[in-house]
């Protein structure tokens, strides 16, 4: 395991779908360390989604290089890409994106049914994340019957349940109000804490982001310490 988690050199995005290409990201380097928390904070459309994509192996970026725990994706085809991906990192979104069919201990358990642990274990391992993020009392919910701060609770526990070294999340207390985003946010943090896992948040929130080690601002396609 290397001891930088994330990284990116010069990294560069232009979408050209449009009339006219749009550099979302120039030459933007950063470096995520084993355990480290980081916020990225940034006007809407300044390119926090595209930047997190990017590093996440879910988006490939037009110039520059990534490597997650020190392979570079762009020497992996999609399968190897996949597979780093799975093993290495979680994801959380502002949406919670639960399967609404199954309960809350089925949706955690979830990724590591889909890497074919026992579903015995998978979902023994389900109740622990749930535990982890204050949801014991809710594993046989469906999503509709758990509250908004409780689906992006359940959201960190699915993308924790693997015990990745880092976990991206894309505003993920920004569907809540401002006590229960406090809350949400207070869990992640205490898994950190707790578990050692990093995280690199993407939040509106600066008073949400200042409780992270670093905050980088992304602005005008350039990424620059905020503090
Ligand atoms: P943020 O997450 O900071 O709000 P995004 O990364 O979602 O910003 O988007 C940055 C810019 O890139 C926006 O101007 C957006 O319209 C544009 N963009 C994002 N995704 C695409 C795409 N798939 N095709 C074209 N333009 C895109
Ligand atoms: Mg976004």
């Amino acid at each position: 395991m290397s001891e930088i988690v994330l990284r990116a050199v010069g990294l560069g995005r232009t979408y050209t779908q449009g009339p006219q290409p749009v550099e979302v990201l120039r030459s933007v380097d950063i470096e995520i360390r084993r355990g480290e928390t980081v916020a990225i904070v940034g006007a809407s459309g300044s390119g926090k989604s595209t930047l997190l994509h990017c590093l996440g192996g879910l988006d490939t970026p037009t110039t520059g290089s990534v490597e997650i725990d020190g392979q570079a994706l762009s020497t992996l085809n999609e399968a190897q890409k996949g597979a780093l991906r799975n093993r290495t990192l979680g994801f959380v979104y502002q949406f919670h994106h639960l399967l609404p069919e199954f309960t809350a201990q089925e949706n955690v358990a979830m990724p590591l049914l889909i890497r074919r642990e026992g579903r015995k274990a998978a979902l023994g391992a389900a109740l622990g994340a749930l535990t982890d993020v204050g949801l014991e009392h809710r594993v046989g919910h469906t999503p509709a019957e758990l509250s908004g701060g409780e689906r992006q609770r359940a959201a960190i526990a699915r993308a924790l349940v693997t015990r990745p070294q880092c976990v991206l999340a894309d505003e993920p207390t920004g569907n809540l109000d401002r006590d229960t985003a406090r809350a949400v946010f207070g869990v992640m943090v205490a898994l950190q804490n707790k578990v050692g896992t990093g995280i690199v948040v993407v939040t509106h929130d600066r008073e949400l982001a200042s409780r992270m080690g670093r905050v980088l601002e992304l602005n005008a396609g350039r990424l620059t310490s905020a503090k």
